[in-house]
């Protein structure tokens, strides 16, 4: 056992997990990369280690500084953690449809939130250019840009693309993953194909994101509108996203993703959200068009704690027509307690 150095050093080195029945039904190996158990609970922990690095590298980011980020939650969550870690305040802006336990939580990590209403990137009022502008109107203060900024990119170039080489022994023919900011699925994708080019390297695109057009024909196009999952789906190529070598794209329905998010919970015990379950859909169905004896890698980005609100709420459930697809919970007959109470 060795010693991390704080928070920042707690960040990656996660495990990879074989996702038993998945793996059994397909024939194939399929892998899920553990970011939930980073220190603040997801993937985006990495990218908010690295922006925050690369700011005071540069100079930008001073001592008691202020960190400003447009998020929809776990890089607010990260960035929270890691200025506590250094003394920083950090002030989050967030689009008002976000789960409500994810205000709750970055204001009990001490950030400062600010909601504001959801309008299209287009709008100067968007989340992202809120922030933007909030930055610039405060001293020793820096916008983290976590869609442009490739620091992002780069900690998964640097970190979680290595780790997965290592992890499978170069074992791996497939990767899939979904985007938010595209800083995961294209700084892993460039670091595999760096080491093997044949590694096929997929995104999986949910309803109402104009990636999966993007990708299979170069336009961006929405496919479908709105979605139940939370952090992924653009409409627009990041310059995290940009020149992605990815090979193709799989659209994944909600109904899937909530199949998949279900199933991780009642076989595989893993509590996860919502975006590693169009994750497991995304490589289950990679898995299939390769065939048995393929080795397929993707991201399980948080846990599922965030979410008991909505994904993990039967009546939500039903008004979102996605009860079905989170199938039965395990029967059994209720004990009746007063045989086992002591009178
Ligand atoms: N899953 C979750 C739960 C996220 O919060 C995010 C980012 N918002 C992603 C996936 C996508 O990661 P990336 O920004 O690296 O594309």
């Amino acid at each position: 056992m060795s010693v991390q150095n704080g928070f920042a050093g707690t960040v990656g080195h996660t495990p990879l997990i074989r996702l038993r029945t998945l793996s059994e039904e397909t024939g194939c190996e399929i892998l899920g990369k553990a970011e939930f158990m980073n220190p603040g609970g997801s993937v985006k922990d990495r990218a908010a280690r690295a922006i925050i690095d690369d700011a005071e590298k540069r100079g930008e980011l001073k001592p008691g500084g202020i960190v400003v980020e447009g998020t929809a939650g776990n890089t607010g969550i990260g960035l929270a953690h890691v200025c506590n870690a250094r003394g920083y305040r950090c002030i989050i802006v967030m689009p008002d449809n976000q789960s409500p336990e994810k205000y709750q939580l970055l204001e009990m990590l001490g950030a400062e939130v600010y909601k504001v209403p959801t309008v299209p990137y287009s709008n100067p009022n968007q989340y992202q250019k809120v922030a933007q502008r909030l930055a610039a109107s405060l001293r020793n203060a820096i916008w983290s840009n976590q869609f442009d900024n490739t620091a992002n990119r780069r900690a998964h170039v640097e970190t979680t693309g290595p780790e997965i080489w290592e992890q499978t022994g170069g074992k791996i023919d497939a990767f899939v993953t979904a985007a938010g900011t595209g800083g995961t699925i294209a700084g892993v994708s460039e670091y595999l194909k760096s080491q093997r080019r044949s590694v096929r390297c997929v995104l999986a695109d949910p309803p109402g994101s104009s990636l999966y057009e993007f990708v299979r024909n170069g336009v961006l196009k929405a496919t479908g509108s709105g979605s139940i999952t939370e952090g992924i789906g653009i409409g627009r190529v990041t310059a995290n996203f940009a020149n992605a070598p990815l090979d193709d794209a799989v659209h994944v329905e909600d109904g899937d993703t909530v199949h998949y998010v279900y199933r991780l919970l009642r076989e595989e015990g893993l509590f996860l959200g919502s975006t590693s379950g169009i994750n497991v859909a995304g490589a289950v169905r990679v898995a299939r068009d390769l065939g048995p004896g393929h080795t397929v890698v993707t991201v399980l980005c948080d846990g599922g704690a965030k979410y008991q609100s909505r994904l993990f709420n039967p009546a939500w459930l039903v008004q979102k027509g996605l009860a079905a697809s989170a199938g039965e919970p395990r029967k059994s007959e209720r004990i009746a307690l007063e045989n086992v109470l002591v009178a």
